[in-house]
Parts: structure tokens; C-alpha cells; sequence
């Protein structure tokens, strides 16, 4: 492979918008890899057949409303933050008939090859799938800093069918001056990934984007009948990049906002089922061979969710062989974003200090014995050494529904790298690296 320097690397990163801020709120390059990562062709593609199974899935799942009851009475007073996103499930979905039966989803499930080349499902997540614009992008990078490794990098529609997707739905809301809301954290660091999609869909589709957080939206935004209206605009579709985690939500005023938004007539990406469906137990109860066929009837897509799912454990069940062996596994919280799962003697320790109560809020999953590959990360401005690094492959899928029928497509992936020393992932987080594959044949 070409010896590539450091500045052009840099360069060519920035001048295709690469960029995000850092904890300062200054600009900086986003942290990438300087060469794509060899991954398995029949890997890739066997994670690509998976994003079709788990369009179908996630639909029949988000729109059993008896199933995520359930689930939420379970979770109980656990978790302060799923309790009450359930409260507001049951005020604009059970003890109402939602006003938008359409749900956008822009969705991503991550993968991790094992030691034996095994893909790994990790998580899915539906909501704030990040990246969508710069998984394309670093695609595009690597292609032009390696020019003689292109036919091994797959194309990468992730960008454009990101965009596509919200274009369909808001054409599906059928308000030609209406706009779409993007939902932001306060001192949001990937503006420009979000800023990227609001470009293209200007320029493609002439449709105009707003991007607000929900404390401003509070005092902003009302109801005009079912419409959401901003001041006098009407929102046609409201795209979540943020209210996943308890820090979006910290204040009675975005509380009140949540709600209204949904439920409102506005085209929602993701409706509040959805985002409940992304919940880490309910990964837990999928992987359950029982719970699964209650929502899969084909046998071979059983197989195929089947084969790439780890064990998982509720902390009621038994967990004496996690016990014994916990470098085997990771706990995992009722939380999205990263840097939150503990790992080995931590979740043993912390175990004896959580409440029975508290356990509820909480899956043990197996661990994944990652493959690991070299390659150096850039970050901050600087490359490291070569190093062995974990990559985790992301299928993004985009699902346009209205509860009974859907319309899925493959949206293009993204691969993130981290250093194998360390546990976490996640690029926002600041432990991981914007990587993309080159396809090998084993
Ligand atoms: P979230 O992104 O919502 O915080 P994840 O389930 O994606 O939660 O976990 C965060 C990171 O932890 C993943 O990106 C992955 O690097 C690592 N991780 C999660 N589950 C496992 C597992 N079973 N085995 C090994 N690593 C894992
Ligand atoms: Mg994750």
C-alpha cells in the first residue's frame, strides 16, 4: 500500500468537509484511519442480507404495543429516563390513537467479526444513527488517497440514501412549503455530518431544513390543531439526532417538547416506538429463540438473525456461568452513546451494589473475542503508530412505515475503529476512528 503523509491525509480530509468540533466548540478534523481496514467480503455481504431481517423485525416489534408494554412494566422504576419515555408512550400511543401513523427510520446495526471471522451483531441502533454523511465521506477519502485498492472499496450510498430517505417522508407529509426540524443536543460536536444532509436535501429536493434543540423548540413550537408549527412554518418531518440520552432531556420544558413533537402530525424519524424498539433489553428478548418467531415466521430468516446474535442474560435469570468467567462479558445499561457498558471484575463489583430494582436497568451480554487488523488513527491532528485496532462494522437501512406496510432499502455503511486496548467504541465518544473496508477474500 502507498505510504501516505500525514498533512495530505489531513488535507484532503478537511476539504471534504470531514469536520467536527471538538469539546471546545472548535473546529477540527473528525478522527479517521489513515487506510481502509481489510474486512471479509462474505462478512460484509452476509451483513448486508441481515438489514432487510431486521427492517421486518423492527417493525412488527415497534408496533406490538402489548410487547412493549410489557417490557416497559418490567423495566418498571429501573431507569428514571425509560420510565418516563414510557409514560409518554402510554399518553401518545395507548391512551390515544397517535396522530402520524408514519414513522421514518434511519437505522444502523453493528457488527463485530470474531476471532473465527463470525459477524457479531452488537446493537441496533434507532435513533440518531450518526454519521450517515461521513461514512461516505471517508469512503471517498480513502478511495482517492488509495487509488490502487478502489475496486476492493465497496461504493458507499450512505450519504445520499440518508437523504433520500428523508426527502420520501417528507414528500409522504405532502406540504410542498413545509420543513424538515433536525433535533439537536445543546453544544451539538457533529454539526457537520447533520449540516452535510440539510445541504443535499436543499439542493436536490429544494426541501429546507431548521435545526433546534428542544429547550428552544419549548418556547418556539406549538400545535396548531395536529400541525407542529415553528413561529408560522410547519415541520413536515422531526429527524431525532438527539433526546436519546438523559442530558437532551434535563428540564420540564424539554420533557413538554418531547411530547408535543410526538404528537404532533409531524412525520417523526423516529416515532417513540421505534426509538422504545432500539432499547438494549429488548435486543436481549429477540435473542431469545421463542420471543423471536412471535414476530419472524420465516424459518431461514430466524436462522440468519439467529446466527449473528450473542448471548444475553437478564440479571434475574441465572448468571452463575457469567460468574464465573465475567472477562466473558459486558454489562450494559438502558443507555445509547457510548462509554457506559462495564466490562469484566467492574460489572461483578458493581453487581453487589445494585439494588434489586436497579438490576432491571441492566443485560449481560457475552463478550465478543474481536478480530483484530493494524492500521493508524488520526486524531487531533496527529497519527499514532501502527497499532491493532477493532473494527466495527455499521449496515445502515432506511424504512419508511406506517405500521403495517414498510418500505426498507440498504443504505450504505460505515466502519469505526478503535484501538484493541480499549473496550469502548464510539467516534463522538472520542474512543474510535472513521475507517472504511476494503473488501478481502478472507
Ligand atoms: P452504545 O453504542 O449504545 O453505547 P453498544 O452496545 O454499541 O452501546 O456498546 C458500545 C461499544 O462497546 C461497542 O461499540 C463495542 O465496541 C463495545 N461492545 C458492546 N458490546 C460488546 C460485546 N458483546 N463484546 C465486545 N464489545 C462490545
Ligand atoms: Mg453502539
Amino acid at each position: 500500500m502507498t505510504s501516505i503523509p500525514l498533512n495530505l491525509a489531513l488535507d484532503y480530509a478537511k476539504s471534504l468537509g470531514l469536520l467536527m468540533l471538538n469539546s471546545a466548540q472548535q473546529l477540527d478534523h473528525a478522527p479517521f484511519s489513515l487506510a481502509p481496514s481489510p474486512f471479509k467480503t462474505s462478512a460484509f455481504q452476509q451483513a448486508e442480507q441481515l438489514a432487510p431481517d431486521f427492517s421486518q423485525l423492527m417493525v412488527k416489534v415497534a408496533n406490538d404495543k402489548a410487547f412493549l408494554s410489557e417490557i416497559l412494566k418490567k423495566l418498571d422504576t429501573a431507569d428514571n429516563f425509560t420510565q418516563r419515555l414510557g409514560k409518554l408512550y402510554q399518553q401518545s400511543h395507548i391512551d390515544t390513537t397517535a396522530t402520524q401513523s408514519i414513522s421514518l427510520g434511519i437505522w444502523r446495526s453493528d457488527y463485530l467479526l470474531d476471532q473465527n471471522e463470525q459477524l457479531r451483531h452488537v446493537e441496533i441502533n434507532l435513533i440518531a444513527s450518526a454519521f450517515p454523511a461521513f461514512a461516505s465521506r471517508i469512503s471517498q477519502l480513502h478511495t482517492l488517497l488509495y487509488p490502487e485498492l478502489a475496486s476492493q472499496l465497496p461504493d458507499n450510498p450512505a450519504y445520499a440514501e440518508s437523504v433520500n430517505a428523508l426527502a420520501r417522508a417528507w414528500q409522504s407529509y405532502g406540504v410542498e412549503d413545509a420543513v424538515i426540524c433536525f433535533i439537536q443536543q445543546k453544544a451539538e460536536r457533529n454539526r457537520f455530518d447533520q449540516l452535510a444532509l440539510a445541504t443535499a436535501l436543499w439542493q436536490k429536493f429544494g426541501i429546507r431544513s431548521l435545526f433546534k434543540e428542544l429547550e428552544s423548540l419549548a418556547n418556539e413550537a406549538h400545535l396548531n390543531k395536529d400541525k407542529l408549527q415553528i413561529k408560522h412554518t410547519e415541520v413536515a418531518l422531526v429527524y431525532f439526532r438527539a433526546a436519546y440520552v438523559p442530558s437532551d432531556l434535563y428540564n420540564e420544558a424539554t420533557w413538554q417538547a418531547r411530547l408535543m413533537l410526538e404528537q404532533s402530525a409531524a412525520i417523526k424519524c423516529p416515532s417513540l416506538p421505534y426509538q422504545l424498539s432500539g432499547m438494549k433489553i429488548i435486543q436481549q428478548q429477540l435473542s431469545k429463540p421463542e420471543i423471536l418467531v412471535h414476530f419472524i415466521d420465516d424459518k431461514h430468516q430466524q436462522q440468519r438473525l439467529q446466527n449473528s446474535f450473542m448471548p444475553f442474560f437478564a440479571l434475574d435469570e441465572d448468571i452463575s456461568a457469567a460468574l464465573e468467567k465475567p472477562e466473558n462479558y459486558v454489562l450494559k445499561p438502558q443507555r445509547e452513546g457510548g462509554g457506559h457498558n462495564l466490562y469484566g471484575k467492574a460489572w461483578t463489583e458493581a453487581l453487589k451494589h445494585m439494588s434489586y430494582k436497579e438490576k432491571r436497568a441492566w443485560i449481560l451480554m457475552q463478550r465478543i473475542e474481536a478480530k483484530t487488523t493494524e492500521n493508524q488513527l488520526i486524531m487531533q491532528g496527529k497519527a499514532s503508530d501502527k497499532h491493532s485496532v477493532i473494527s466495527e462494522l455499521g449496515i445502515y437501512q432506511s424504512c419508511l412505515s406506517d405500521g403495517e406496510n414498510y418500505q426498507h432499502k440498504n443504505a450504505g455503511h460505515l466502519l469505526r475503529s478503535k484501538f484493541a486496548h480499549h473496550q469502548e467504541g464510539g467516534i463522538a465518544a472520542g474512543f474510535a476512528a472513521l475507517d472504511s473496508p476494503q473488501l478481502i477474500e478472507n
